[in-house]
């Protein structure tokens, strides 16, 4: 399966917007940002800092300033890599840096302006053209996905009712690594049509939020194209190589202020941390190379990015910078990033015939279905030859002939057999009702007979065209080479483009070979020099010394910046732990006052968390095996024996032999009111002593008016309240406790 061992780096180029408008009208401060193409450097410079303050300067693969073409960018460091994935190396493009730096301008462009189209249109155009210039002895499936991660969901761009999908799972097989379950993959046999799809997924990523700058900022956007190339190899059986591009449009990688934030919106920042500090940390982890862990799975992110970071993928990493000084921070946050990610190593291999190639299904298919076709060829040859009892005049032979002939061959053939049917069943009719000494019966059978085979043949007909448009749409979708799809068979545009990729890779070449001297010349200084007089050695020591000094103030400064940013984090950190853990005392303040303990204990005794998911998850109360069968559950202990939770009162009131009552306890017992209704008149001759009429206090007649009620675990006590005073008390006295 590996074809190459060999290691390689990530590759790292950044790229630098121009000041927009706003920024120009801040002042004159300026650009922070210079670049040296030859060199492949940034120098950065800390507006805040004395002028005095040595400036930062980091060294990448390539980068691209302000007046950088998309053309330059593609042509340069995307180029190869798609080149690598037409071949059947896994490949990524991710693009990182602060909201509003450039990330879509460098990934989706412009689509309208050829000159500001960007990486993924432009990848679009090299895939297609590269199929229609192939030989025509390779066969290609393309396919595309488009997903978002959007607070650690992965959702289908590409579903249809995108608004309500489910997120989607994350697995892993040994075979093609990470994947997302149940993606949706579009077969692409054009550039529009992969436009279109781009176009559908972009729809409904702004359609998701209403805000789509907030939005954008904060989900990652990976489009997913899949080339599976089959090849006949010198063994003579069909090969498959498949590439796998993931195209990148990272979340912003500024901080989210999170001072202040509750609910939704912490958890929210929480998550997106989470997914671009798990990045971090794995790039970290990789750049590293001691630590033996590298964590992968602490989101969804770095698990989709497995193989492009420290895997079998190639991998560039563009990553864009604002020019204006107010973001000086993140700006170098961003070029610290990248720098460290220039030390990761890939192991890149060709994925050669893997089990799942989709490629290899489709021409299964297909084979199948020219093998019903042509059966049903010979099917209607052979009756051909029983209808006009001579020759065929298309022979055997035609099997050598190309597949295309042939097809065409089948339907001619077919088409012309049926007419020949017809024609033959119409003239019978015709016979048949032109015969005199048939009776009329007879002539009715015979001609419902003929138009039934009538009807049987149109029926054959049909099946046959049905299958034939399946195969024609089935090997549609398999892009043959050679075969036109865009007229770009031109020579002279190709060897322009030629001249271009060689033009570029000279550059990067001449790059390459400038950062090494640089390199070796500091080395090789001393080397160099040889000293005439004291005086000389003197000096040109002293300069020496000098340049030292200064790359060591550097590198303490940059070891103060580092620390400070390292404390940042930590107290950012920190912050965000405070808040969860408020939040979290404050739901154990709920569970703890307000759920039953041995409730709790249930739920808790049935929760188990689920990796895969990174949730925590219910099992179910039936066990899955014992399912089917009729197992109950188990009583709750208070009630073994008992039809129902009893009490220990109940219970001993029971064993007592007591009242039957307490068979079925937790019952009110009412016993029947037998007094006559009180119908006291009012006596207005009573108003001269209120005291007697009005007053209820323990007046024995008042007694009948109450309803005595008992329930069989009062125990008598006399109850203050104002208005049940006497009910209460007269009940206690009328109706003693027939327990007691
Ligand atoms: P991000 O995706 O990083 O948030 P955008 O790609 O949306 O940023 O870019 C923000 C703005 O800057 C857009 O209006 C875009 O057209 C402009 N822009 C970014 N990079 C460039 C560039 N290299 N040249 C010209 N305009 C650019
Ligand atoms: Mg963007």
């Amino acid at each position: 399966m590996s074809k190459n061992k060999s290691s390689e780096s990530v590759k790292v180029v950044v790229r630098c917007r121009p000041l927009n408008r706003k920024e120009e009208s801040n002042g004159p401060a300026g650009c922070i940002v210079q670049m040296d193409l030859r060199l492949g450097q940034v120098i950065l410079r800390n507006p805040r800092a004395p002028a005095s303050e040595p400036q930062k300067t980091f060294t990448f693969d390539a980068v691209y300033d302000a007046n950088s073409k998309q053309g330059d960018l593609y042509d340069e460091s995307v180029r190869p890599l798609i080149d690598s994935v037409l071949a059947g190396f896994n490949g990524t493009i991710f693009a990182y840096g602060q909201t509003g730096t450039g990330k879509t301008y460098t990934m989706q462009g412009a689509w309208m302006d050829p000159e500001k189209r960007g990486v993924i249109p432009n990848a679009f155009d090299h895939i297609f053209t590269h199929i229609s210039r192939s030989q025509s002895d390779k066969q290609y499936l393309v396919r595309a996905s488009y997903l978002e991660i959007y607070l650690e969901e992965v959702l289908d761009l590409l579903d249809p009712n995108h608004g309500n999908a489910r997120a989607l799972e994350l697995r892993e097989s040994p075979e093609s690594g990470v994947y997302v379950r149940d993606l949706t993959s579009c077969v692409c046999k054009s550039i529009k049509e992969i436009e279109e799809v781009m176009n559908v997924g972009n729809q409904a990523r702004a359609v998701a939020a209403t805000d789509m700058n907030e939005h954008s900022s904060r989900s990652h956007a990976l489009f997913l194209i899949t080339v599976e190339c089959s090849q006949p190899g010198p063994d003579g059986r069909k090969h498959i190589r498949v590439g796998r591009l993931n195209l990148v449009d990272l979340a912003g990688s500024e901080r989210q202020a999170k001072t202040g934030v509750q609910g939704e919106r912490l958890k929210e920042a929480a998550k997106i941390n989470l997914s671009l500090s798990a990045l971090g940390n794995v790039i970290s982890a990789l750049a590293d190379g001691r630590s033996g862990h590298v964590p992968y799975r602490d989101s969804k992110l770095t698990r989709l990015l497995q193989d492009s970071l420290g895997g079998n993928a190639k991998t560039v990493m563009v990553a864009t910078l604002g020019p204006a000084p107010q973001h000086y921070d993140e700006t170098l946050t961003t070029l610290r990033y990248a720098n460290r990610a220039k030390n990761i190593q890939n192991q890149p291999r060709v994925n050669e015939d893997p089990k799942d190639a989709l490629l290899r299904e489709f021409q299964m298919e297909i084979a199948r279905l020219r093998a019903q076709l042509n059966h049903r060829k010979w099917r209607t040859k052979q009756k051909k030859e029983q209808v006009d009892g001579e020759g065929w005049e298309r022979d055997g032979d035609e099997e050598t002939e190309g597949e295309e002939d042939e097809e065409e061959g089948v339907e001619k053939d077919a088409e012309e057999y049926v007419k020949l049917e017809e024609q033959r069943l119409e003239r019978e009719k015709q016979d048949i009702r032109e015969d005199q000494f048939m009776l009329a019966e007879e002539k009715q059978r015979l001609l419902g007979e003929k138009e039934k085979m009538m009807g049987v043949l149109r029926k054959e007909q049909e099946a046959t065209e049905q299958l034939t448009a399946k195969y024609k749409a089935m090997e549609s979708k398999l892009l043959v080479g050679g075969k036109n799809i865009i007229d770009h068979t031109n020579e002279q545009q190709k060897m322009l483009e030629g001249k271009r990729h060689e033009i570029a890779e000279q550059t990067r070449s001449e790059r390459e070979i400038q950062q090494q001297m640089l390199v070796r010349d500091d080395e090789t200084v001393e080397l160099r020099e040889t000293f005439t007089s004291l005086q000389q050695e003197v000096e040109a020591k002293t300069k020496k010394l000098k340049k030292l000094y200064a790359k060591l103030q550097c590198i303490k400064a940059e070891i103060q910046d580092v620390n400070d940013e390292h404390v940042r984090s930590r107290q950012e950190l920190e912050q965000t732990q405070n808040e969860l853990t408020r939040e979290l005392k404050f739901k154990y303040l709920i569970i703890e006052n307000f759920i039953p303990p041995e409730e709790k204990n249930k739920i808790m005794n049935r929760l188990t968390f689920d990796p895969e998911e990174d949730q925590w998850k219910f099992q179910p109360l039936v066990p899955a095996e014992s399912k089917s069968s009729s197992q109950m559950k188990k009583r709750p202990a208070s009630a073994v024996g008992y039809k129902r939770p009893i009490s220990q009162y109940a219970r001993v009131a029971i064993a007592m032999g007591a009242h039957s009552r307490y068979r079925a306890e937790n019952i009110m017992f009412l016993e029947l009111d037998m007094t006559p209704p009180n119908s006291a008149s009012l006596d207005r001759s009573a108003e001269s002593e209120p005291n007697q009429s009005h007053s209820l206090d323990n007046s024995p007649t008042k007694d009948r008016g109450v309803r005595k009620s008992r329930s069989w675990c009062q125990t008598p006590k006399s109850i203050t309240s104002s208005s049940s005073n006497v009910s209460l008390a007269a009940c206690h006295t009328a109706t003693p406790m027939t327990a007691q």
